[in-house]
């Protein structure tokens, strides 16, 4: 059975701004119906790198914000530490930047929650059983939200190809630990140069497998599980991030990732995503390139597939734009498959609908 998909495009008029329309995407979809008095609602945001600007809107998430609170709801915006360490690795950095990106409570209407705490350590095991994860690490204020409305800028992803809702709650909402697992299955090693023998990463590894030599950190591969706790534990940076995953692999991490952030609010989860500064790359980069094709609308639906599916076909139908990285492709279909050829996006839509987050077929209801 196809999803329902509501989907406004980016006209406006007086008494019609794109604001008002968010408000009417968010009713049209039903987001009221799950959202009950009292209850904590997660806002899963980007805050933007500090650089990026096309991260979408405090004024877009105030819309939001304020309809949860009309049903008596209690929002609280989200996201969980990176795992590179640029702006956001932490929960000071985190929030400082998120504050420098506007969002502040005046501008945004909710405070910010970090949602894997101050060192990325806050979370909960979730078991999934799939084939990459038996349990992830889920970023603990997700876990414990009533209900979560995710709201993601639709673009494009150097390993995944596109970035939507799916890539936006399967590696946003995983803790920073778990952000290694879904980037490599490489087994990390210590710089010994850098490492000076504090000690940290042999007091958070799990199995004992860290022994400190000489005021050197040593990791014994045959016991390591490869959790990735010492990687963004180590204060000196000794123990390198592996970024190395084959993007096939990578996009099923994360949709494993997506099931256990969603396991205990499957019917509790609203989605809505802005089709706007299609940037060939992620929000997570301190810049932000030229868009690939002219702003497309904002969508919204309960069924995360179904919603990233509709939003790259909706990309899809766009012209490349000049300036851009795809000047000179006026004939290409596939827009994310021209800017990262090495990779087939649709690995994460057919793996997600195989183990059940949803369906690949949608009406398109325009609003
Ligand atoms: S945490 Fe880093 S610096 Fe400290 S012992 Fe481990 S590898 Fe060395
Ligand atoms: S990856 Fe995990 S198990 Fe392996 S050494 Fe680091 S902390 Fe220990």
């Amino acid at each position: 059975m196809a999803s329902d998909v509501f989907f406004t495009d980016m006209r406006a008029k007086q008494g019609l701004s794109l604001l008002d329309k968010v408000e009417k995407l968010f009713e049209r979809a039903g987001f009221d119906k799950f959202i009950k008095p009292k209850e904590l609602v997660a806002v899963k945001v980007h805050f933007g790198e500090k650089g990026n600007t096309t991260y979408v809107r405090p004024q877009f998430i105030r819309r939001i914000v304020d309809k949860i609170s009309a049903l008596g709801g209690k929002p609280f915006l989200t996201d969980a530490n990176t795992l590179y360490v640029g702006s956001r690795a932490n929960a000071v950095d985190h929030l400082k930047t998120a504050a420098e990106n506007g969002f502040g409570f005046s501008a945004a209407g909710a405070p910010v929650v970090i949602a894997d705490g101050i060192n990325g350590k806050d979370y909960v095991k979730v078991e999934v059983n799939l084939n990459n994860f038996k349990s992830v690490k889920v970023a603990s204020a997700a876990y414990h939200a009533n209900a979560m409305l995710v709201v993601s800028h639709f673009k494009g992803h150097e390993v995944s190809g596109f970035g939507g809702a799916i890539k936006n709650v399967g590696m946003g909402l995983g803790s920073r630990s778990g952000k290694q697992q879904m980037h490599s299955d490489l087994r990390p090693q210590v710089t010994a140069d850098k490492c000076i023998g504090c000690a940290t990463c042999y007091s958070w590894c799990p199995v004992g497998s860290i022994k400190i030599t000489k005021k050197k950190a040593i990791i014994d591969e045959k016991k390591c599980i490869g959790c990735g706790e010492c990687t963004v534990t180590c204060p000196e940076h000794a123990i390198g991030i592996n970024w190395l995953s084959d993007p096939d692999t990578f996009q099923e991490k994360i949709v494993e990732y997506m099931a256990g952030v969603i396991k205990n609010k499957k019917d509790k989860m609203g989605y809505i995503s802005f089709i706007m500064n299609v940037t060939p790359d992620c929000d997570c980069c301190s810049w932000s390139d030229a868009p690939i094709v002219g702003d497309v609308g904002i969508a919204a639906s309960t069924d995360p597939v179904a919603l990233d599916q509709a939003c790259v076909d909706l990309v899809n139908k766009q012209q490349p734009l000049l300036n851009s990285r795809l000047d000179g492709y006026v004939t290409v279909e596939d827009k994310f498959g021209g800017v990262h050829p090495m990779v087939d996006w649709s690995v994460q839509l057919r793996y997600a609908e195989e183990i059940g987050l949803g369906t690949r077929k949608y009406n398109l209801i325009r609003i």
